[in-house]
């Protein structure tokens, strides 16, 4: 039985690979769409010595369709 910690309930992307608009919270950092005005927090991400705080689709990305990616 594995102990894993609580607080990091998803992996979290990798800074180098995402778009600049998903590193700034335009798209989801997850599967690039356009947030607009919803969207939830997935986690802090330190790069290049900055801090970005990632976000994902509201629903966490159930709504796109079933296929891509
Ligand atoms: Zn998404």
């Amino acid at each position: 039985m594995t102990a894993d910690p609580v607080s990091v309930p998803l992996p979290l992307p990798d800074l180098a690979r995402l778009r600049p608009r998903q590193q700034m919270a335009i798209d989801c950092a997850r599967c690039a769409r356009h947030l607009g005005m919803s969207g939830q927090v997935i986690g802090d991400v330190r790069y290049r010595g900055l801090l970005f705080r990632l976000w994902i689709c509201e629903d966490g990305c159930r709504s796109r369709v079933r296929g891509e990616l």
